[in-house]
């Protein structure tokens, strides 16, 4: 999925990404109020990771703006402690949750993963599941039927991307967006070699990825049919 987070501590902006980084998650790291917002106004993310004391703008005034026009996208708003009203106003403004600083990294991956989930048509669990595929989102295992399959960090992602809506197709910019930030120059050939790989390694499923030519892939359970 991808994450934006507007962070103006480098330490924490920097562990925050690292973390998430390394569960598969894209993440654009922004330390600048003014650029957050802009960036906020033309880019689409799965969940904003939201610091309230940040140089330029604010983080409340970035929510406002963001909820004023019509983004539903779940904001997490993170709050120093002495901030007691911070928390009923993040939430007023139409933040979805808040974390006090400091925070255990375990709970904000906790909180992101709610979000997530209820972003991406809220299963009730944290596993997907697509034909005999299943994909745990907690623990990143990937399993067809009864055999646990070994994938990349770019790969789990891509099959959750896809899992998430069965038969949705999705054009290889979506997918480029989901699975690279902009930090990262990759072009169509990465999605065609991703998708390549990922498909040789559900060989035998009861869901495949299916190509369509021109506008994208998807994934199609068997068991649908
Ligand atoms: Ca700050």
């Amino acid at each position: 999925m991808r994450i934006f987070l507007v962070e103006d501590t480098h330490d924490v902006g920097e562990a925050i990404s690292r973390r998430f980084h390394q569960t598969g998650h894209t993440v654009d790291w922004e330390t600048d109020g003014v650029a957050a917002s802009e960036i906020l106004s033309f880019t689409e993310y799965d969940l904003v990771i939201l610091d309230v004391m940040l140089p330029g703008v604010d983080g409340f005034s970035i929510l406002r703006k963001l909820r004023q026009s019509g983004s539903g996208v779940p904001v997490l708003v993170l709050t120093a402690r002495s901030e007691v009203d911070d928390r009923v106003s993040a939430l007023d403004l139409g933040a979805d949750d808040y974390l006090v600083k400091p925070f255990d990294f375990r709970e904000l991956e906790a909180r992101a993963r709610v979000l997530l989930r209820r972003r991406s048509g809220g299963e009730p669990t944290n596993v997907i599941i697509c034909g005999d595929i299943s994909l745990d989102r907690t623990n990143r295992n990937v399993m067809v039927g009864k055999r646990e399959i070994q994938l990349k960090r770019r790969e789990i992602v891509l099959l959750e991307i896809l899992a998430s809506r069965p038969g949705k197709v999705f054009s290889k910019d979506e997918l480029l967006d989901q699975l690279f930030g902009f930090e990262e120059a990759a072009g169509e050939n990465a999605i065609e070699l991703y998708i390549g790989r990922l498909r040789k390694k559900l060989e035998g499923a009861r869901a495949r990825i299916v190509t369509l030519r021109g506008s994208g892939y998807q994934l199609v359970s068997d068991d649908a049919a």
